[in-house]
């Protein structure tokens, strides 16, 4: 196992709007195993999604979802890229809807996650393998010639969420901060919304091309910028909301966003991502 704490932060946003080929290469009752770039590959089960890269060592995953879809993906692995055993697993974060089912790959794999990722497993009682190598604010895993930076830049969605950087595929995996033009998932549970506003920020001066989230399709670097405009827009309009004395209903019922309209999700979660922020601004 060789790992290394990398140095400096990248710097430079690149705005490409080029997608590297992203044909489906297989599916199997909503699942699926799609090319991304280079050597790196999305896996998808129904609605979430993770990654995973091939290295001439062994294999990098990374979420594996749940332990029936960890089973078949572990299956296609072993058929698709014989004798490379998956070495790293790395939970993106603590919930449960993306890392059960890690024990699938722990004969093989060792398991890497933030330092707080670990008693949330715990606490939550999420049916995964625990991790067994912890960092705090970067580490980055080199294998067969090939690496990924793993970066924590504060609480945001959890308090354990860090964003993966595969260089030589200019991709970043983030998963549950960011959809491109979708709303925010519901009444934004478990969150720190202006540590998510934060942590967007700094996704901002990361040098990579495409975009692959945890749900929903690639998108780019520019994904990340109208997430975080979203999420000012709604947190304006709520404070200024609750600084006038107006109610949740009232709220609701002003901060109409209308610049979103075309997202998907407007009409289910508008409300719904009020509340949450109502809630958040109102805790502070
Ligand atoms: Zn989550």
């Amino acid at each position: 196992m060789r790992q290394i704490i990398s140095r400096g932060l990248l710097a430079c946003l690149v705005v490409l709007s080029v997608l590297a080929g992203s044909a489906v290469a297989q599916t199997d009752s909503n699942r699926a195993i799609i090319h991304i770039a280079g050597d790196l590959y999305r896996f998808q089960n129904q609605y979430h999604f993770s990654v995973f890269l091939v290295t001439p060592d062994g294999i990098i995953a990374t979420d594996p979802i749940n332990a029936e879809a960890a089973a078949w993906l572990k299956s296609e692995l072993g058929t698709r890229f014989p004798g490379k055993p998956v070495k790293y697993l790395v939970y993106s974060h603590s919930h449960a809807d993306h890392i059960s089912g890690g024990e699938i790959f722990a004969d093989t794999a060792t398991v890497v996650a933030h330092e707080r990722a670990k008693a949330r497993i715990v606490s939550d009682g999420v049916p995964t393998a625990l991790p067994e190598v912890t960092f705090s604010e970067r580490q980055t895993i080199f294998l067969g010639g090939k690496s990924v930076e793993l970066l924590y830049f504060g609480p945001s969605h959890s308090d354990n969420l860090i964003v993966m950087h595969f260089p030589q595929e200019r991709t970043l995996f983030v998963v549950d901060i960011v959809a491109p033009k979708r709303l925010p998932y519901r009444t934004l549970s478990d969150a720190d919304l202006d540590g998510w506003i934060d942590v967007l920020q700094k996704i901002e001066t990361l040098d990579y091309d495409i975009l692959a989230p945890g749900h929903s399709s690639l998108g780019t670097p520019v994904d990340i910028v109208e997430h975080r405009g979203y999420l000012e827009a709604l947190r304006d309009g709520v404070q200024a909301g609750i600084d006038a004395g107006k109610s949740l209903d009232e709220i609701k019922r002003s901060v109409t966003l209308e610049a979103y309209r075309e997202w998907g999700s407007y009409d289910s979660w508008r409300e719904m991502n009020i509340e949450g922020m109502y809630r958040f601004l109102s805790s502070q």
